[in-house]
């Protein structure tokens, strides 16, 4: 069988990296891929654009491909999968009309209220004024959000009015996210600890995968602007028995089911990204209709299943049939990144310190590299690599994943010492 990838992070190297595993897969192709998948066993990049729906296409005709995984949220967004449909190439992932989820959260927003889905209070605005009246009698905390795609710099977490105030000037007056932030959303803010919650979907069930948080915020203590994820963890403790029957039952099940309802049926990886109160009751955040990265570098690699096998009871509507296999150790997973990421950072520095022989219960997974004329390993993106260990407990994983990561290096390299923090600290006892 031969497996086609899109996109170029680090759930990209990782998606990669798992269908490779799978006996039935000769070869994974990965457009475009980076460095790390390049040097893959049975992985090769292919130079085509994650984006350039037509190619890809007629790249997977030529190629006989099997199996496209989508892994980013853009080509999905611009209807790929809809279009290996039409061409008659099986393609994992949602229609555009049902990736329609992420891609306008204000769509999304009146989803999760038309199926009484729990959610925090919000107010739709295209007006600035109408927003800061709103604002200014709401008072702070509050959340602004910009309606469409913003690769996770969209939303502002405001502690105080005049943060609040600037992040709708920013959108509805200044334009800084183009179309995108044409619409905004703003939100009630939620108290609480999030986790990630992702299923694979075949139309009418969901195989929840294992439990995870993430770290959006740039700098330790979740300080410093928010990014696309600096680090992650499985499973997350917040995630009990009985709040993960919860999220099925209130957020997973009726969204499916509101979903095929509306015409807008759901194949494909979904994210729940859910806060979790203190006494317990839970809300979704957002939702993504992909998986999250670094939450997939970490899931997949406590999977213990075959990927392949899962998407493709997923695409025949099997998936009732199935239960998925989890590593029991705890999986923990640290980015590093290009200093001055999220905004400008400055590229073309050599990596030294990458293990040379990996081990089995660690994985250093590539995003933004690619190879100099000298094949050497370089930066070319903000985030650069994960690197994920498994543990018997987390604090464990994160010991093992941060002596590999003190082992690497690049001029201005960064990345956060804390990842996993309220995890160890449970496993301590020092929080319930
Ligand atoms: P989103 O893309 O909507 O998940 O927002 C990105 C991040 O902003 C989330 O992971 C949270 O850390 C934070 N956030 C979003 N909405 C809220 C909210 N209503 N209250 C508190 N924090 C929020």
């Amino acid at each position: 069988m031969k497996a086609l990838v899109i996109g170029s992070g680090g759930r990209e190297h990782a998606l990669a990296w798992a269908a490779a595993r799978s006996a039935n897969v000769e070869i994974v192709y990965v457009a475009p891929g980076n460095a790390g998948t390049q040097r893959e066993p049975k992985v090769q990049n292919v130079g085509l654009g994650a984006d350039d729906v037509p190619a890809l296409v007629d790249f997977a005709r030529q190629y006989e491909i099997d199996l496209t995984i989508v892994g980013p949220e853009v080509p999905l967004m611009m209807g790929m999968v809809d279009a290996f449909d039409e061409a008659g190439l099986r393609c994992f992932g949602p229609s555009r009309r049902a990736a329609e989820l992420e891609g306008s959260k204000a769509f999304c927003k009146d989803f999760l209220i038309r199926h009484g889905i729990p959610t925090a209070e919000h107010r739709v605005f295209t007006d600035p004024d109408a927003a800061r009246d709103y604002i200014r009698e709401r008072g702070a905390p509050i959340v602004v959000k910009v309606d469409g795609l913003a690769a996770g710099k969209g939303v502002t977490v405001a502690m105080n009015l005049d943060e609040a105030l600037r992040a709708v000037e920013a959108a509805l007056v200044d334009k800084a996210f183009g179309a995108a932030g044409e619409r905004i959303v703003v939100e009630e803010y939620l108290e609480g600890e999030e986790a990630s919650f992702m299923v694979l979907v075949d139309g009418e069930q969901a195989l929840p995968l294992a439990s995870s948080q993430d770290h959006k915020a740039r700098d330790d203590g979740e300080k410093g602007p928010n990014t696309g994820g600096m680090g992650a963890y499985s499973p997350a403790s917040v995630v009990t028995a009985s709040c993960h029957e919860r999220i099925m039952d209130e957020v997973i099940r009726p969204t499916i089911t509101g979903l095929a309802k509306e015409g807008r049926r759901y194949v494909g990886f979904l994210y729940a990204g859910l806060m979790i109160a203190p006494g317990g009751s839970l809300k979704v955040l957002e939702f993504n209709v992909r998986l999250g990265d670094p939450e997939a570098q970490t899931v997949l690699m406590r999977l213990k299943s075959d990927l392949i096998q899962l998407c493709d009871a997923a695409l025949a509507g099997r998936l009732s049939t199935l239960a998925a296999d989890w590593d029991p150790r705890a999986g923990l997973a640290v980015v590093m990144a290009s200093g001055g990421y999220p905004d400008g950072y400055s590229k073309g520095h050599i990596l030294t310190g990458l293990p040379v022989i990996e081990q089995a219960n660690c994985k250093v997974f590539h995003a933004g590299t690619a190879f100099d004329e000298y094949d050497n390993i370089i930066n070319v993106g903000g985030r650069v690599l994960t690197v994920c260990a498994l543990g018997e407990t987390v604090a464990l994983a994160q010991a093992k994943a941060y002596e590999l990561v003190r082992n690497i290096h690049w001029d201005g390299v960064y990345y956060r010492n804390d990842i996993g923090y309220r995890a160890v600290a449970r496993e301590r006892g020092e929080v319930s």
